[in-house]
């Protein structure tokens, strides 16, 4: 017996490969889930309702009408726009699996989050990676346009990033997906970092109303709400679409799961209060450590407006021959630091670093004084 060579084909990610060989005392800078507490109200409502038989009985397969409801209004939309998902995750594949054809092309950020090429794959389609600006990592055209074909159906975006923490500026990105849409280019939205933005406003190209007719918008409750192992997120898009996507959805999970869905309506209620609160956290911490790394010769970085990770060149201090996953072994086995080789993230990513600035202001600062010796000592064998 054997595998299917769709499941051979998928490649595992290196993110957890690393966090993998991290012991219980290493300061972890790797998996991205935040560290901050689900919100009291949300716990306190799901004592009580984890009495059975509540939750006996199999849901609705597009989400709860209450769920669907409270995230269409978040957004000012209608329910009949909206299908829960099992986290974006399951929102992506649901997404390539019922939006794509055989031999597809689909546009992908490089550097960007591992499970859009392996999706795109999974789902018979051919991922084609597209760079993003120098430095501020944005959309730019001139780089994109090259890479449409006549089998080019969909570009995927994801702003903020992951991995780079970038935020696309709002008119570029509608002028960008306006123009590959006159190409027949529609889009995928990622955006489960969007309550993370530090210094302007989210935009969404499902805002745009010449935009909204001719792509999906992905987000969910992990990132936001601090409910990661939750699994809850959803799809926004025309209704039409969302009929369609349902027997797929359907045949895929059911739905959601009930509970959680209960959860989720509860987390939205209280959620311009919870992500304050988590975004003044994030934000001392970016900004803790993004001054720290100002000071370490031979790195490089841009202040990140967005996410809770910092892209960080630090292909000068590699030795030779070296590259961005043995220079994240070392950096583990000299100094007990967790950080992903930005190879994990496609082939643009070779000269880099990610850091999640996920855990307390004070073990944070404990890592960058050992990532901090460690590219001193780096810089000495130079000497
Ligand atoms: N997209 C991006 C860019 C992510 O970073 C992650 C999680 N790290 C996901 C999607 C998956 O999110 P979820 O937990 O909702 O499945």
């Amino acid at each position: 017996m054997k595998a299917s060579q769709r499941a051979q084909a998928i490649e595992p990610s290196l993110i957890r490969a690393l966090r993998d060989k991290a012991s219980t005392t290493s300061l972890d800078l790797g998996l991205g889930q935040t560290d901050l507490p689900v919100s009291e109200h949300v716990l306190a409502l799901l004592q009580e309702r984890l009495s059975p038989p509540a939750y006996a009985s199999y849901g609705p397969n597009l989400g709860l009408m209450s769920m669907r409801e409270a995230v269409a209004k978040r957004y000012g939309i209608t329910a009949d726009e909206v299908l829960i998902t099992c986290g974006v995750q399951q929102g992506l594949a649901l997404a390539f699996l019922g939006l794509v054809d055989d031999g597809d092309e689909v546009l992908i950020p490089d550097p960007g989050f591992p499970a859009y090429a392996n999706l795109v794959r999974a789902a018979g389609a051919i991922p084609v990676s597209y760079p993003l600006s120098e430095g501020t990592q944005d959309l730019d055209i001139a780089l994109i346009r090259p890479l449409v074909s006549d089998k080019t159906c969909y570009i995927l975006i994801n702003s903020p990033s992951n991995p780079t923490g970038a935020v696309h500026e709002g008119k570029n990105m509608l002028a960008v997906l306006g123009e590959l849409h006159d190409l027949g280019v529609n889009w995928i939205s990622d955006e489960i970092y969007e309550d993370y933005v530090y210094d302007e406003e989210h935009v969404s190209p499902a805002s745009d109303a010449a935009l909204v007719s001719c792509g999906v918008r992905l987000s969910g409750l992990s990132k936001s709400h601090h409910m990661m192992g939750w699994r809850l997120g959803w799809l926004t898009g025309p209704a039409s679409i969302i009929d369609a996507l349902k027997p797929l959805h359907q045949h895929m999970v059911t739905s959601a799961s009930t509970l959680i869905q209960d959860a989720g309506v509860a987390s939205l209620a209280v959620h311009d209060e919870v992500v304050s609160q988590s975004l003044a956290v994030f934000r001392e911490r970016r900004d803790v450590v993004y001054e720290r790394l100002m000071k370490i010769e031979g790195v490089a970085c841009e202040k990140p407006r967005g996410a809770f990770y910092l892209w960080v060149d630090v292909h000068r201090l590699f030795r030779a021959g070296e590259d961005s996953l043995t220079f994240a072994l070392d950096l583990l086995e000299q100094e007990d630091v967790v950080v992903i080789p930005g190879q994990g993230f496609g082939s643009a990513g070779e000269s880099f670093i990610r850091i999640a600035y996920t855990i307390d202001k004070s073990r944070l600062e404990e890592a960058m004084d050992r990532f901090h010796r460690f590219c001193q000592r780096r810089l000495a064998e130079r000497a």
